[in-house]
């Protein structure tokens, strides 16, 4: 792999260990519901592999993928969905599952679209939460880690296409 400087911030243990009871929250919440988890790609792959399995809930799985276009890295500008889902979600209870919240625009976005196809109900769970970034008001139902700084990459996240699949999360060190 590319020699960037990275330090380790979660342990895949460590990631495991919440992931599970975030999983296991989802569950007692959802009991007897028929619920469908909607992974936003490509980043929250690896997580929802790991929720999905832990749920002790009947639940079906869906993606969705949105690209942003206008200024870059500062604010993600304009979001267009390259993927829709193709499950019928109404009457349905939803998860949106995704890898970190950051400015809220898109997590916002996303749940704005899926409202429109009438769900009982509509709850993220997000595996890294930046909250003090907010530019919209929004918030998770379940946070795995809150994040005060830095960018990560591992468990699914990249940094320019690099770093998916490493088991642990880091943060790129200057
Ligand atoms: P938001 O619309 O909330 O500003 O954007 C959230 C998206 O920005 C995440 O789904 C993720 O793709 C990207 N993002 C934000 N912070 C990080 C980070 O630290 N590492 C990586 N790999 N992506 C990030």
């Amino acid at each position: 792999m590319e020699t960037l400087k990275k330090k380790i911030l979660y342990s895949k243990e460590t990631i495991d260990r919440r992931v599970k009871e975030l999983a296991d929250a989802i569950s007692r919440d959802l009991e007897g519901k028929e619920v469908v988890l909607i992974a936003v790609l490509k980043g929250a792959f690896i997580f929802l592999a790991d929720l999905a399995r832990y749920l002790k809930v009947q639940h079906s799985v869906d993606f969705v993928r949105l690209a942003s276009y206008g200024s870059g890295l500062v604010s993600p500008g304009k979001i267009t969905v390259t993927k829709e889902i193709e499950t019928d979600i109404e009457g349905k209870e939803v998860v949106i599952v995704e890898d970190i919240v950051d400015t809220g625009i898109t997590m916002e976005f996303l749940r704005e679209r899926l409202k429109k196809r009438a769900p009982a109900s509509i709850r993220i769970c997000t595996l890294l939460d930046k909250k003090h970034r907010r530019e919209i008001a929004i918030d998770a139902d379940y946070v795995g880690f809150d994040l005060d700084e830095g960018f990560v990459v591992g468990y699914g996240l990249d940094f320019d296409e690099k770093f998916r699949c490493l088991p642990d999360i880091y943060v790129i060190e200057e």
